[in-house]
């Protein structure tokens, strides 16, 4: 009986080792990790994913800030030719921060891309934009960190995007429209400190000239959503002219490699 019981303990045992086993998650850590390299943006971000490092705690201040409005011109075909690739609003306002773990950076200016730039898991979407940030203590870190959002065309009409489209077309137009910004919407609306409570993170580019390798990027896992008119709106602003003729283009840089440079997932 005794022995009975000592096979029966044993047996006991070794399925729960087995079982235990099996419980374990499987340890998936990518061997760059710990390799800092720098490289240039967009990338795709797929693939075994390093833990995050980094805490983002965003200052939006209060109020609102009125922008100034701009458009560049662009050549994706010659991407050294082109003047800039984006339209944006340029408003360099320090009362708008984000802290990553130690370093603070302040707001330059926000932009958007059609289509995004940056793919998830090898797929784009319609549009992304880009919050664009500089280190105030130079020699620490990089000298910028920029928060990318993916944009879907399948939602309503987005209440922040719509004075946007409207002050670009004003742009166009010949004019030069002042928008004012509601601080709080570019954390409610636009998602900036909202939606960045998940994101890839790693060394990348600028992707404009001058393509400079010093930037600390954030890309959320979350997505914002306009109507697709909206979408056929902000396509209609970006063109380029050849032979007389007008082309609509995309303002989206190609992917480029990651070569070994570690993706980080919070
Ligand atoms: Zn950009």
């Amino acid at each position: 009986m005794k022995n009975q019981y000592k096979v029966l303990v044993a047996l006991v045992l070794a399925h729960l080792l087995v079982l235990g086993a099996w419980a374990q998650p499987v340890q998936n850590k990518p061997s760059n990790c710990d390799i800092n390299k720098d490289g240039e943006s967009p990338v795709n971000l797929k693939g075994d994913f390093c833990n995050n490092k980094y805490e983002l705690k965003f200052d939006l201040g209060r109020g609102a800030t009125k922008m100034e409005c701009e458009i560049h011109k662009y050549d994706k075909e010659d991407e050294q030719k082109y003047v800039n690739v984006t339209v944006g609003f340029k408003n360099p306002n320090t009362s708008i921060t984000v802290k990553a773990n130690n370093t603070v950076y302040s707001f330059l200016q926000f932009h958007f891309h059609n289509a995004s730039e940056h793919a998830i898991g090898g797929n784009k979407d319609s549009m992304e934009v880009h919050f664009v940030f500089k280190n105030l203590e130079k020699g620490k870190e990089k000298d910028k960190l920029v928060c990318g959002i993916l944009i879907k065309a399948d939602g309503r009409d987005n209440t922040f995007f719509e004075p946007v489209l409207n002050a670009l077309k004003q742009t166009l137009a010949g004019n030069h429209p002042e928008l004012e910004i509601n601080l709080s919407d570019l954390g409610g609306k636009m998602g900036l400190d909202k939606y960045m409570n998940t994101y890839y993170n790693y060394n990348g580019s600028l992707t404009s000239p001058p393509f400079s390798t010093d930037v600390n990027w954030f890309v959320s896992a979350n997505k914002l959503t306009i109507s697709k008119r909206q979408l056929e709106d902000f396509k209609k602003l970006i063109y380029k002219y050849e032979n007389g003729k007008r082309y609509r283009i995309g303002i989206d840089r190609k992917i480029h490699e990651l070569d070994g440079r570690p993706i980080r997932k919070k």
